[in-house]
């Protein structure tokens, strides 16, 4: 009898093991798989590289990409940036080839009115300046960017150098909306697979983008790294102080490791994410 039973036993285990091969694996909680689009709204061109890469030669000269990303996938159209379009800035910089940033998104095919999220790296005007452009997006930034650049910024000894007044009515009224949401600090997820980081100190809070797609992770730097330059030779981006620039280092080299390979990491400026991936018109695909 006990023989007997011994013997079922073995076999509901068996039967147990042989059930559980047949089904298929539980999924890890995978990243939705999202689409990703570089877009160029417009060039400045003979920007000095020097303001980019700190200790490069004073004389060189570049023309940069001003972009904006398209991250679409899980029921979500997420910009991350908004560029700008207020004439103001025409006056202070030559812009070339400007489309306007709502322009281009309807171009890649999303009405400006199905962007559901923006996600301000920082509150930069050629970052923040378009966030009036999408009328139903919740737009995301940093609890201490917004904190900081609607009081201290603008205080004795404060700093506002390239921050735009209109930007951050737009950001006040925006919480009075209920359309802006804080995001606080490092390591934040802001929607399934999307995270923020922190500690590049472009400017006061200034935060950059990890994207799972598909398990496979990419960096979007925005300032915090203008170009792959700054990733190859190890020099800082343009930081809120002087002070900050050992942290941008040591930031860029967790970009690479938190994308697994420099080669996922995308800087915010540099025109070469135009020929790195398959690029039509003022559109790359990244994924
Ligand atoms: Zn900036």
């Amino acid at each position: 009898m006990l023989k007997l039973l011994r013997a079922a036993l073995v076999l509901c285990a068996l039967l147990g093991v042989t059930i559980a091969l047949a089904k298929p694996a539980p999924s890890p909680p995978s990243a939705p798989a999202y689409s990703i689009q570089a877009l160029r709204y417009a060039t400045i061109p003979g920007f000095p590289v020097s303001e980019l890469v700190m200790g490069a030669p004073k004389n060189e000269k570049l023309d940069i990409a001003m972009v904006i990303w398209l991250i679409r996938g899980a029921g979500h159209n997420i910009l991350f940036d908004s560029g700008f379009h207020r004439e103001k800035w025409f006056k202070e910089y030559t812009i070339a080839d400007f489309l306007r940033p709502d322009e281009l998104v309807k171009s890649a095919g999303v009405p400006p009115s199905e962007i559901t999220d923006v996600i301000i790296s920082h509150a930069h005007w050629d970052h923040l300046g378009g966030i009036d452009l999408f009328p139903k997006a919740i737009i995301w930034i940093q609890k201490d960017e917004f904190r900081y650049y609607t009081g201290d910024a603008w205080q004795a000894g404060g700093n506002h150098g390239g921050i735009d007044p209109e930007d951050v009515e737009e950001l006040v009224r925006l919480n009075t909306e209920g359309r802006l949401r804080l995001v606080d600090g490092d390591v934040q997820e802001i929607l399934p697979g999307i995270r923020a980081f922190t500690g590049a100190r472009h400017t006061y809070a200034s935060q950059y983008l990890r994207v799972d797609t598909n398990g496979t992770p990419f960096i979007f730097a925005s300032d915090n790294c203008y170009l792959y330059r700054n990733l190859t030779d190890h020099a800082a981006s343009a930081t809120f102080s002087d002070a900050d620039h050992a942290a941008n280092i040591a930031a860029q080299a967790r970009m690479i490791d938190l994308a697994g390979s420099a080669d996922r990491v995308v800087p915010g400026h540099d025109p070469a994410q135009f020929q790195r991936y398959p690029t039509k018109g003022r559109i790359a695909k990244i994924r």
